[in-house]
């Protein structure tokens, strides 16, 4: 076994050859790859073993021998132990151009498109790569007898408490902590998650970008909630841009923040905030792109790409409340869209009625139902835009926007592997792959948005 070679707290060292789509260094010893997170392809480090398998092992980063000119000082230690941060000691430019270059090696690696004709994009990035997240949710646990705010260190459930997040919106990292301060005045207990009991989970804040309006929402282990008039009394007092506090109920053993079941205890039911011009309710249990500045790049790429002139029918498949099928319908004859979270499709209804958008029809269910259902009552598209969650789409719809037979595929993926994937199977049905281009909206972070154009071959 080669693994057999090392062993535990050895102390290795070798050069970064690559950088993982989790944002760790890879490092070949003997040809053996370990993965060593704080590093940047181009250095040569030592670490020490920290885990070992049969394909590959881990380190911890003991020392920077040669650092790349990209490495910058980190803003935030704590960022990096709690991994909120996994980049933040690469300089920006470098984030884009390394998130621009694993697009490209999972398009070629996964989707196998030959590197010559591949077209990936340059990175489209923030000017200013910082408090940027609209949205927080934060985790409460018992920290020296106090309830505490703050995140797990990487890899486990103990909590670090953290005031300043860095990558949120200042006037959110604020707001939770006043929101702790009322719960420790009240004594509120917070959720033990080994004994499951105690009462508050997640403290979740999100706030509008261009707005301010601000949601609350309180996720707790029970419904018994003592002195509860009077806490929701103080949130809304204290900050008066909150409009919506929500209380969740999540009863169960689960990583899972929110529970089925919620209720409003002031205020509306949701919060409301602009993109593109128009207006978009969001309520607690509906999607909104958590950088709103990039995902109106993003949006406004998927426009560019989906190039429409006022007469198409259009689908929007995974369209949440409405954000990118709402973008369309001013271009388009007609669009369809559909989703599976009731909420977000009620708010996606409302959102049309405020824009005084006519053109768009939203159905609640699973697109894997919604499309074959059109497809028999006749309705053909001729532009689809899909925005599916992180495992894509899947062989099964992709047959199915296949026989729809549209001129064009806008696909907007928050994972370039499952869209390499899926990207694989339209390319040998005969569509093109024009181009990828990758949109940053997590700086300091490896996630990145793309949105991939395919054309059907004449
Ligand atoms: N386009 C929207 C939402 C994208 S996120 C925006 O940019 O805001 C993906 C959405 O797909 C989520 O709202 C999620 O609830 C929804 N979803 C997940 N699985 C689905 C399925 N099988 N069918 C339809 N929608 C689904």
């Amino acid at each position: 076994m080669a693994s057999k070679q090392f062993q535990m707290h050895q102390l290795l060292e070798g050069e970064v050859v690559d950088l993982t789509s989790r944002g760790s260094g890879v490092i070949r010893v003997n040809n053996f790859p370990f993965f060593v997170d704080g590093t940047i392809p181009g250095e040569k480090v030592s670490f020490t073993v920290s885990h070992l398998s049969r394909k590959y092992g881990s380190g911890d980063l003991k020392e920077v021998l040669q650092a790349s000119p990209h490495r910058v000082e980190a803003v935030d230690t704590i960022g990096q132990e709690i991994g909120t941060m996994s980049l933040q000691h690469i300089a920006y430019p470098e984030q884009l151009r390394l998130k621009q270059h694993l697009v490209e090696q999972t398009f070629h690696r996964i989707g196998r498109f030959s590197l010559e004709e591949l077209e990936v994009r340059e990175t489209l990035g923030m000017e200013n790569p910082w408090t940027y997240r609209n949205k927080a949710q934060v985790p409460v646990r018992q920290v020296k007898g106090q309830l505490t705010t703050g995140f797990f260190r990487r890899g486990s459930h103990d909590l670090v408490p953290v005031e300043n997040f860095y990558i949120q919106d200042e006037k959110i990292d604020a707001a939770v902590l006043v929101i702790r301060d009322i719960c420790r005045e009240f004594g509120v207990a917070s959720y033990n998650e080994k004994k499951h009991r105690g009462l508050l989970r997640h403290i979740i804040v999100k706030r509008g970008h261009y707005t301010g309006q601000t949601q609350v929402i309180l996720v707790l282990n029970q419904e018994e909630f003592p002195h509860q008039e009077k806490i929701v009394e103080a949130i809304h007092q204290s900050l008066p841009e909150v409009v919506s506090i929500v209380l969740n109920y999540q009863t169960r053993r689960s990583n899972v923040i929110l529970g089925r079941k919620s209720q409003v205890v002031w205020g509306e039911a949701f919060y409301q905030d602009q993109m593109l011009g128009m207006t978009f309710n969001i309520s607690a249990h509906s999607f909104y792109q958590v950088n709103t500045s990039q995902a109106e790049v993003l949006y406004q790429e998927a426009l560019k790409a989906a190039d429409l002139s006022g007469s198409e029918k259009v689908l929007d498949a995974y369209s949440g409340i409405g954000t990118i099928a709402l973008a369309l319908a001013k271009e388009a004859g007609e669009v369809y869209a559909m989703e599976i979270v009731p909420e977000a499709v009620d708010m996606a209804r409302e959102n049309a009625r405020i824009n005084d958008v006519e053109n768009v029809h939203f159905e609640a269910g699973p697109a894997e139902e919604w499309l074959p259902k059109w497809h028999d009552q006749g309705i053909r598209f001729d532009t689809v835009v899909v925005d599916p969650p992180r495992k894509g789409l899947g062989e099964e719809f992709v047959h199915t926007v296949i026989e729809q037979d549209p001129e064009r595929i806008v696909y907007v993926s928050c994972n370039p592997a499952t869209c390499a994937r899926d990207c694989h199977l339209f390319a040998d049905a005969g569509y093109q792959l024009k181009y990828v281009q990758p949109v940053d909206l997590f700086p300091q972070t490896p996630h990145v948005e793309c949105v991939v154009l395919l054309e059907k071959k004449s």
